[in-house]
């Protein structure tokens, strides 16, 4: 048996703990997903060195879990890599420095969920002192000649390191294997509710159920859904990808479409990505509420990373998994990661590509999607990159057809406006408004009416931006019907002709031109100009922007915005 000997944890290490242990307070159960998950890397470890060397081994990889009621222990073993005296002082004797000061800081301020800072920086052992009065660690390192080396600390101020007799084990009983195991001793009152294999086993799928080695509870398999995102895309049935979408989102409704891709080049990655079938958050209320779940060889890196799809594809729910991350990468170096951003790329555009398919070949579809999440997809004017697609994908009410509520009907692109447009027009017109009522009445809207000139109505204030950022479709320049130049209007035939309004005499002409000079006097600096206008036909008089200048809606919101 080796000497006992006692060290002191890295600075604030006991302030962290304490700051764990009292504020983790609601979701204690996510020790068990750090251990095990903590497991699972060790054993994937393994494995890969295994087939790295071909693979001599044959000790099962798998994570065993066994709870005692009367000792109020939960013993937590695995058969992976192990730790050397060394590697286990370095990675459960120390923190970060910088990483602990910064989580203490962060904590303390209130500033992020607990349970998400616990991940991001690697302190996920820790979190076993929410429920823990004392833990010892014996682990054995796979490398030849390892000693197996027990841990011990009660969390607070120093840990405990001995050396095991490798002749006879700890226990006086046959000799350690290669792995980790955990003996938590439980708190008095965590006790009873820990060691309940029930309650074990539901924590177990409720967190690492896409863990790819067995995990037994008292014997018996636990986790059963396999990573269904790896898997080969023929071999999975339509109920198969609801069931497995349903137990990612909680939904209980089938997704609107699902989109499975696998790539190997320039980054190899498993893509599974649904589309709900209602949006979740119309107001864009809870934005930190998206993103994909990312899995490096089925180990859970991130939940909802932000960094793989931007935002207004944030409808989308699902899951990446890559072999090209090292399995130990910082939930920090993620962001900013080239392969991120490589990976992102890629999705992105097979979503595009995919919505073009679904507009294609299933309009109903496609407007079922535009109802629940085209108000979020609009945002996407900002990808400049894949400007094009996005152009062919948005969809606008126009003066052509009755208000899209629900269905394909209503909702047109600017294809279709094209294939409306009269001979020769090269421009899209469109116009903001409240309504379709008020944009019936529009005073603006007259000469495109008489004209038979169809103008997409935009309702929504985003709408405005688009147009802006996307400024042409095709070669056909998108134009505000306010802005719109008379000399081309004039162009068009005029469908139903009005009585010709006759020629003014001398007299009528100055008493416009007094009628006009008075208005501008009664006015004065509210208006630039007041002019007579050929636009008109049943309105006498309306408000127009100098050419040039910002639509009057956009007028507005700019005004609002600089408020
Ligand atoms: P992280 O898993 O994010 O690195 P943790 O605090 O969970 O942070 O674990 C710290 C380190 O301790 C791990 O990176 C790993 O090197 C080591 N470790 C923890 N548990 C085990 C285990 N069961 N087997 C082997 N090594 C382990
Ligand atoms: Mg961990």
């Amino acid at each position: 048996m080796g000497k006992k000997t006692t060290h002191k944890f890295k600075a604030e290490v006991s302030q962290l703990l304490d700051i764990l242990v009292h504020s983790l307070y609601t979701n204690k159960e996510i020790f068990l997903r750090e251990l095990v998950s903590n497991a699972s890397d060790a054993l994937e470890k393994v494995r890969f060195m295994t087939t790295a060397e071909g693979g001599q081994d044959d000790t099962p990889l798998e994570i065993r879990i066994e709870a005692d009621k009367d000792a109020r222990t939960i013993t937590i073993t695995d058969t992976g890599v192990g730790m050397t005296r060394d590697e286990l002082m370095k990675n459960i004797g120390t923190i970060a420095h910088s990483g602990t000061a910064e989580l203490t800081r962060m904590a303390q301020e209130g500033k992020a969920p607990l349970d998400a800072l616990i991940g991001r920086f690697g302190v996920g052992f820790y979190s076993v002192y929410m429920v823990a009065d004392e833990v010892e660690v014996t682990t054995r390192s796979i490398e030849p000649d390892a000693a197996p080396v027990a841990w011990t600390s009660d969390g607070k101020n120093d840990y405990k390191l001995q050396d095991i007799d490798d002749a006879t084990g700890e226990n006086g009983g046959e000799s350690m294997a290669r792995g980790t195991r955990i003996v938590v001793r439980l708190k008095e009152d965590l006790a009873s509710q820990f060691t309940n294999t029930a309650h074990l086993k539901s924590v177990i799928k409720k967190h690492s159920n896409f863990i790819n080695f067995p995990i037994l509870v008292d014997g018996e398999r636990v986790n059963t859904v396999t990573a269904l995102w790896r898997e080969p895309k023929f071999q999975i049935t339509g109920d198969q990808y609801a069931e497995f979408y349903k137990f990612l989102t909680y939904d209980s409704e089938d997704p609107l479409d699902t989109l499975h891709t696998s790539v190997d080049a320039p980054v190899q990655f498993n893509a599974l990505m649904f589309t709900p079938k209602t949006g979740g958050d119309p107001f864009g209320m809870n934005r930190e509420n998206r993103g994909l779940d990312l899995y490096v060889r089925r180990v859970l890196i991130e939940k909802q990373n932000k960094d793989l799809l931007p935002e207004y594809l944030g409808f989308i729910k699902g899951v990446v998994d890559t072999e090209d991350l090292p399995l130990n990468i910082s939930r920090e170096t993620l962001q900013d990661n080239l392969l991120i951003r490589k990976i992102s790329s890629t999705l992105v555009k097979q979503v595009l590509d995919n919505l073009e398919k679904i507009a294609k070949d299933d309009a109903d579809r496609y407007a079922e999607f535009w109802h629940a999440h085209g108000t979020l997809f609009k945002a996407g004017y900002m990808d400049f990159l894949n400007k094009d697609k996005f152009g062919r994908l948005v969809r606008f009410n126009s003066s052509a057809s009755p208000s899209a509520s629900s269905g394909a009907t209503g909702l047109a692109s600017f294809a279709d406006y094209l294939s409306r447009a009269r001979e020769g027009q090269k421009e899209i017109y469109y116009a903001y408004g409240p309504s379709r009522e008020a944009l019936g009445l529009s005073p603006h809207l007259e000469v495109f009416r008489k004209k038979g000139l169809e103008v997409l109505y935009l309702f929504e204030p985003i709408d405005e931006f688009v147009m802006d950022a996307l400024r042409d479709f095709d070669g056909h320049a998108l134009v505000a019907a306010e802005h719109a130049d008379m000399a081309t209007l004039d162009g068009f035939e005029t469908l139903e002709q009005d009585e010709q309004a006759a020629p003014l005499n001398d007299e009528q002409k100055s008493t416009l031109d007094k009628l006009l000079s008075r208005i501008k006097d009664v006015l004065g600096e509210a208006v630039t100009e007041v002019k007579v206008s050929r636009r008109l036909s049943g309105s006498p008089v309306c408000l127009a922007n100098p050419d040039g200048n910002v639509t009057s809606s956009m007028d507005k919101i700019m005004r609002v915005i600089s408020k």
